[in-house]
């Protein structure tokens, strides 16, 4: 899993939101083809790592035009709750948060972090994910009242 090494496209950080919305589109659609009468997605929680340095205004943007088309996803909300970076070292077993600084490169490579203790190479273990972690719905209870 070294995927992560992937580089975004200078100049398309809009782009790169508003694909990752899709992404997101895509998966909670599935999702609520599996629930059983779901009338209304009232909010989809997603976790961001802080090293996507995904813009959140933006994903939620994306996902408001995203939505807007869809009858049962139009106005629902997205939540995005930040994870902080963190990683170890698989040479001496050094684990812990990595520091970010605020460095315009950063949105377009992965940084790669030392270890503060050997001056090894730290494996990401957290801060790259972009992931649905719930959805909220609305079901129909199998009354078939109007509300
Ligand atoms: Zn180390």
């Amino acid at each position: 899993m070294k995927e992560w090494r992937r580089r975004n496209s200078p100049g398309g950080v809009e782009l790169h939101e508003f694909s990752v919305a899709t992404g997101v589109f895509h998966a909670v659609k599935e999702k609520l083809g599996e629930i059983k009468g779901v009338r209304k997605l009232k909010e989809v929680r997603v976790l961001v790592g802080e090293l996507t340095f995904l813009n959140p205004e933006q994903l939620k943007f994306a996902w408001g035009v995203l939505t807007e088309q869809d009858p049962l996803m139009r106005g629902s909300e997205m939540v995005i709750e930040r994870v902080k970076p963190e990683g170890k070292c698989p040479n001496c077993g050094w684990n812990g948060p990595l520091e970010t600084e605020e460095d315009p490169s950063y949105h377009f490579v992965t940084p790669i972090f030392s270890c503060p203790s050997c001056g090894g190479e730290i494996e990401i273990t957290r801060g790259l994910e972009m992931t649905v972690k719930n959805i909220v719905v609305d079901v129909d209870e199998g009354g078939g009242e109007g509300g």
